[in-house]
């Protein structure tokens, strides 16, 4: 099974949509408690970024409240991505995310990286950075990625890591 990227992007932008969001930050906590889900923050491991899962009707979202907000805010959005794409797959089974690090760290190594994480990740991406409003929020100069103070500003506004705005900007070059 190879990631969906597209399905990802989609389902991101219904929900926004849904919630009618026009500008940054994105409240990716108020969009998940809309569903009904269960958002709790916990102490974790530092490899692990969050964990999502179902039981009885049930929707769980566990964040590490180990990391930065913004970190925090990423492994939300990217736990809802499994309750959103996933679902069927988290009735018993507790699914143990690792966030963008651990993502690259596969990349380097050429293992291949699990399907499910990488559509976790672009609807992340689509749904804290949607594409028209970091496109509105570049201006006219657009993107460069090497202009450090302007990644610094746009994750500040975007209430993201500068890494998840580097891999989200990256990918729309
Ligand atoms: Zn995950």
């Amino acid at each position: 099974m190879s990631a969906d990227k597209e399905r990802a992007i989609t389902a991101a932008r219904r929900i926004l949509e849904e919630h009618n969001i026009q500008r940054a930050p994105v409240p990716v906590e108020r969009i998940i408690k809309s569903r009904n889900i269960v958002l709790d923050y916990a102490p974790l491991d530092e490899d692990l970024s969050g964990m999502a899962y179902s039981q009885d009707g049930v929707s769980m979202i566990g964040v590490n409240a180990l990391h930065h907000p913004n970190r925090q805010r990423f492994s939300a959005a990217h736990e809802l991505a499994h309750h959103v794409l996933h679902e069927e797959r988290l009735h018993g089974e507790v699914h143990l995310s690792k966030g963008l690090r651990a993502l690259r760290r596969d990349q380097v190594s050429s293992q291949g990286t699990d399907p499910l994480e990488v559509e976790a990740n672009t609807f992340a991406s689509e749904l804290l950075m949607p594409h028209q409003l970091l496109l509105d929020a570049c201006g006219k100069e657009g993107l460069d990625l090497d202009d450090e103070a302007k990644v610094e500003k746009l994750a500040k506004k975007f209430r993201v890591s500068v890494s998840a705005m580097k891999y989200r900007l990256a990918s729309l070059m």
